[in-house]
């Protein structure tokens, strides 16, 4: 069975991966839990950063098929942050928290309550497979915003380059030109110098 997914995704995490990731999750769900939704159907999922905590967060609507992932936008240290933590007795990691906090949605968008759920922190959802998955983040653009002076002396320094090149090609021409009037005279006075003597 194939299962779609529409996913906007507003963090660094490479788009590809969280795909591959969700898919997963979205099966493995399926398989053991509850098949009321039918998940060839589209679900609409949602990553964006959450502003402050080191947690992370979720939601989604009762019975729904979209749900909201946030990931902390120190995500890149939260695997050491979680290191010292666990999940009953199981390391933590990001992606482990993350299929967590996937499947604990699509209970919501099955219909449910916290309380017919279970809780996912004391007794979690087995997911073996949750290492198997790599989520690569992708570094932020560090290109520098360019303020209007800084454009402009750009501009300057761009200008006065051209036209020092301009002057040293005329001064190159003017040289040239000086050893080519001296010759064309050296040569007219050898040539009126000939013709003389020739009458
Ligand atoms: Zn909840």
């Amino acid at each position: 069975m194939r299962y779609k997914i529409t996913l906007k995704n507003e963090t660094h995490l490479v788009t590809k991966d969280l795909k591959r990731f969700i898919k997963r999750c979205l099966e493995e769900f399926n398989k053991y839990y509850f098949i009321k939704h039918n998940y060839s159907h589209r679900l609409h999922v949602k990553i964006l950063h959450k502003k402050i905590a080191n947690w992370i967060g979720g939601y989604a609507y009762l019975n729904s098929r979209t749900m909201e992932i946030r990931i902390p936008r120190n995500f890149k240290q939260i695997d050491a942050t979680l290191s010292g933590r666990s999940i009953n007795g199981i390391p933590s990691t990001l992606i482990y928290e993350c299929a967590q906090m996937i499947f604990h949605e699509l209970e919501h968008c099955e219909g449910k309550h916290h309380k017919q759920m279970r809780n996912h922190w004391k007794n979690p959802y087995p997911i073996p497979w949750a290492n198997d998955y790599i989520i690569s983040y992708k570094e932020p653009s560090t290109k520098q915003i360019k303020t209007p002076d800084m454009k402009l002396s750009k501009k300057l320094l761009s200008l006065e380059n051209r036209k020092n090149n301009w002057e040293s090609k005329l001064r190159r021409a003017q040289n040239a030109l000086k050893i080519i009037n001296r010759q064309t005279n050296y040569y007219t006075n050898r040539m009126a110098a000939l013709s003389e003597n020739k009458q």
